[in-house]
């Protein structure tokens, strides 16, 4: 994990929030190719929920909400941690931290910060939103959140998006968003983070049919997830026992990776019953329910949730490509017997080639700041003209860059250049003009 995070911050894909400051805790920036990466995640998932489905809408609801969400959605309430506090050294830690030997509360408890005995207190419950004031007076009246999900946007405007896009149950509304949370024990570089990007859909069903709509989506979603090339036997599923359940949930299952940490989640299914619409429903005073033009029935919809974290799905696809290689034949003496290399679905790399003259001079860079000016209509790609060629090679693998464009001696005769697979290292020669339908081809999917 210390490797990837190091090579997250040399090549630019995610640094430390703050980092002059001596940082922010567990809140993590993205660098020029970890934006794009994350980008193309993020749109990966847009297009095949909401493009490529004719039942389920696009949504963007703001950050800040009426507060009385939070109490119809339980948050309030129900999105507490037990905690105990060290009156000695100040520090707080969760009441079921396996540090913490014997009772908290009791002389008999020992701080696992300080080491001190019978310095904790009891545990009390701590809500994990972020508290706020709007506008000019911090008082009681005045608090807001920032939304610890993006779910309950989708609720509240869910007659909206009904009404004026004349969809019919059942129906999904979907979300990309950023969500809050005052984590008691983040960390884990970008996997548990106070400050995160949700990609959340919920869908909208009829009472009785959750069930078959819930094994339909836990199958999409695996779909999905194996379509952005993670290696199948690093994938599981996790059913949610009875004490792990959300307050709102009824049924629920997570996907998760084997992270050198361990198996963790980074998407979630959930069955999420009538509980956020009708206790919004109760709170707002206003009709949710939906009428059948058909049958002329009246009922509050069940929810099936997919609830992805952007930032984990991220992490996700950086551990699963991250390899550290032999490398044999031509390129091992160019550029070293070994490499690091992130070996991204080409769909999803940040940089789609590199443009490499392989000398700076007989005519070499003019063409290739040309072909580098074509591509660049099209991909994302990258100019680089320093150091040898193996290294320059070297450092486009480490930035998952699929391609590297070469500009040699032949091209200025021929317009021909040797395009290099990141993968196999194989060189294929290709004509200058068919350089982008070849790279276009080779990207799909
Ligand atoms: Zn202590």
């Amino acid at each position: 994990m210390d490797k990837l995070v190091s090579l997250a911050k040399r090549r630019g894909f995610v640094f430390q929030s703050s980092e002059i400051y001596g940082g922010l805790g567990s809140v993590w920036d993205y660098g020029p190719l970890g934006v794009e990466l994350k980008k193309n995640i993020k749109e990966r998932w847009w297009r095949s929920m909401v493009h490529e489905r004719h039942d389920i809408e696009g949504l963007d609801a703001a950050i800040l909400m009426h507060p009385k969400v939070w109490e119809a959605s339980g948050h309030v309430s129900g999105f507490t941690d037990p905690l105990v506090d060290c009156k000695q050294c100040k520090n707080r830690f969760r009441a079921d931290d396996p540090r913490i030997k014997g009772t908290p509360g009791q002389p008999d408890a020992q701080c696992p910060g300080c080491g001190s005995k019978g310095t904790l207190t009891a545990p009390r419950q701590f809500n994990l939103m972020f508290k706020t004031f709007m506008g000019p007076v911090e008082e009681q009246a005045a608090v807001i959140y920032l939304r610890p999900e993006t779910a309950q946007g989708i609720y509240v405007n869910y007659l909206n998006v009904l009404q004026s896009s004349r969809q019919k149950i059942p129906f999904g509304i979907a979300q990309i968003g950023k969500a809050f949370r005052n984590e008691i024990t983040p960390g884990n570089f970008i996997f548990r983070t106070r400050e995160f990007e949700q990609m959340e859909m919920q869908f909208f069903v009829k009472p009785g049919s959750e069930n078959e709509w819930f094994e339909n989506w836990r199958a999409e979603r695996m779909k999905w997830v194996e379509g952005l090339g993670i290696r199948r036997e690093k994938l599981r599923w996790h059913q949610h026992g009875k004490d792990e359940l959300a307050h709102y949930a009824k049924d629920a299952y997570d996907i998760q990776y084997e992270f050198p940490f361990g198996w963790q989640e980074f998407e979630g299914i959930h069955n999420r019953t009538d509980f956020d619409l009708s206790n919004h429903q109760k709170h707002a005073g206003k009709k949710l329910e939906y009428l059948d033009p058909k049958t002329n029935e009246r009922f509050i919809p069940y929810v099936v949730e997919t609830s992805a974290g952007a930032d984990r799905t991220t992490l996700v696809v950086l551990c699963d490509a991250y390899r550290e290689e032999e490398v044999k034949g031509d390129e091992a003496s160019e550029g070293g017997d070994t490499r690091v290399v992130l070996k991204l679905k080409p769909s999803l790399a940040p940089l789609k080639a590199a443009v490499f003259p392989l000398v700076n001079k007989d005519g070499m860079p003019e063409l290739a700041h040309k072909i580098h000016d074509d591509l660049r209509r099209y991909f994302n790609v990258f100019y680089d003209d320093g150091g040898s060629i193996g290294r320059r090679y070297r450092r486009q693998d480490e930035a998952g860059t699929p391609f590297g464009v070469t500009i040699d001696g032949q091209s200025t005769q021929d317009q021909t250049v040797t395009v290099r697979d990141r993968d196999t290292l194989k060189q294929d020669r290709v004509s200058a003009t068919k350089l982008v339908d070849y790279l276009t081809q080779k990207l799909a999917g």
